[in-house]
């Protein structure tokens, strides 16, 4: 049996009509920059997440990038995170001056952990900014905002979060590269931080044939600021630069193509669901594998459908034997990267992601898996166990 860890040909099949209409239409109108589809399709996200302004980027990491920006995040500054996400939450912080500080996750649901986050935040008030590692020049550090990722699909506690965040004056951006389509206690993620921002790889729940992204806020001036970030810091137009900016428009094509996916995303996500309580069903009895447990309140969008394993070489050298596709999301937690070494960070400064990195591993997972193929992946993984 042939199957793909995301299949994206099955969803063609169903939707490339549709596709091939909307991207010759943007064929036919020229506009191959900030296009009408591109109005289109942030008005029917602000819409579909309950947010006051969408504004559509070039990638999930420049909408990261650009919300940092609009709070003015810059050298001096400290912003929080998880050590276990994908490297583009970490790095946009670095990009930028400001330092990463990370914070351990809960083991449970992989995201930030609200009382070791209280715990952080206020360590760092009195740490000696002497002791602590800032680029050149900086001599002080300020704390200024989290940015909580939801990973896998599942949002982080964002009551908690927020309630830290009002308690330290600190700003709350959502990673919700994973999450589009989930719910926090009845409320859409990428309507969860001050500043949203969520990716369109085509990997992501709901992702288009490139790279693409959308900053989401209820802040008019936010907004502003971010549109203005995503042409080079246009004033009243792009030749009147009124603050440092970047390119950082999403294609009017990728738009074209999100604006068909989006006829079937409600679906997908229902699908999604299902696949989700199927494996639960088929592995739930497993001794060997520990399945991911969704938090009362919570839908999960299901990007990954993660386990936990302590024999994970073996589990997956079995695997791809058999011709199962298989990920591991993260290998290493990003306090351990080369590329942040500068931090000073070493093994056992957050155990917890230090433990989920060495015993994670995805399986397939999207919304066109049948129960057949589920019985025949899940089957494999109980054998490889023997
Ligand atoms: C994918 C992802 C990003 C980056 O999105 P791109 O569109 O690939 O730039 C950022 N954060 C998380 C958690 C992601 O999964």
């Amino acid at each position: 049996m042939k199957i793909n860890f995301i299949d994206l040909e099955r969803q063609q099949a169903r939707i490339g009509d549709v596709i091939r209409k909307n991207i010759e239409n943007v064929l036919g109108h020229g506009k191959y920059i900030m296009g009408p589809e591109i109005v289109e399709l942030e008005e029917r996200l602000a819409s579909y997440t309950d947010s006051g302004y969408a504004v559509a980027v070039s990638s999930g990491t420049d909408a990261l990038l650009m919300a940092l920006m609009a709070c003015g995040v810059g050298p001096g500054d400290a912003v929080f995170t998880t050590p276990f996400s994908f490297i583009a939450t970490a790095e946009v912080i670095a990009l930028l001056g400001a330092t990463p500080v990370f914070v351990d996750i809960d083991p449970v649901t992989f995201n930030l952990d609200p009382a070791k986050l209280k715990l952080a935040v206020a360590a760092l008030k009195n740490v000696d900014p002497a002791s602590y590692p800032l680029p050149e020049g900086v001599s002080g550090f300020k704390p200024r905002g989290i940015i909580a990722v939801d990973l896998f699909g599942q949002t982080a506690d964002y009551d908690a979060i927020q309630q830290i965040a009002r308690e330290n004056d600190l700003f709350v951006i959502e990673d919700a590269a994973q999450s589009f389509g989930a719910l926090y206690k009845g409320k859409k993620a990428c309507s969860l931080g001050d500043i949203s921002a969520t990716s369109f790889f085509p990997a992501k729940p709901l992702g288009c044939y490139g790279d693409g992204g959308m900053v989401f806020t209820d802040d008019e001036s936010v907004a502003q600021r971010l549109r203005s970030i995503r042409v080079h810091g246009k004033g009243s137009n792009k030749y009147d630069n009124i603050r440092v900016g970047i390119n950082g428009r999403m294609d009017t094509m990728q738009a074209a193509v999100l604006l068909a996916k989006l006829e079937v995303f409600d679906d997908e996500i229902e699908q999604r669901q299902v696949v989700a309580g199927r494996y639960n069903d088929m592995l739930g009895a497993c001794d060997f594998v520990r399945c991911p447990v969704v938090k009362e309140g919570r839908k999960s969008a299901w990007a990954q459908y993660s386990l936990l394993t302590d024999s994970r070489d073996e589990v997956l050298e079995c695997l791809k034997n058999e011709g199962i596709p298989t990920a591991v999301y993260y290998p290493s937690p990003m306090h351990l990267q080369p590329g942040y070494a500068y931090l000073g960070h070493e093994k056992g400064d957050f155990p917890v992601a230090e433990d989920a990195a060495g015993k994670i591993f995805s399986i397939p997972m999207h919304p066109y898996l049948s129960g057949e193929e589920q019985e025949y992946i899940t089957g494999h993984i109980l054998n490889c166990g023997n």
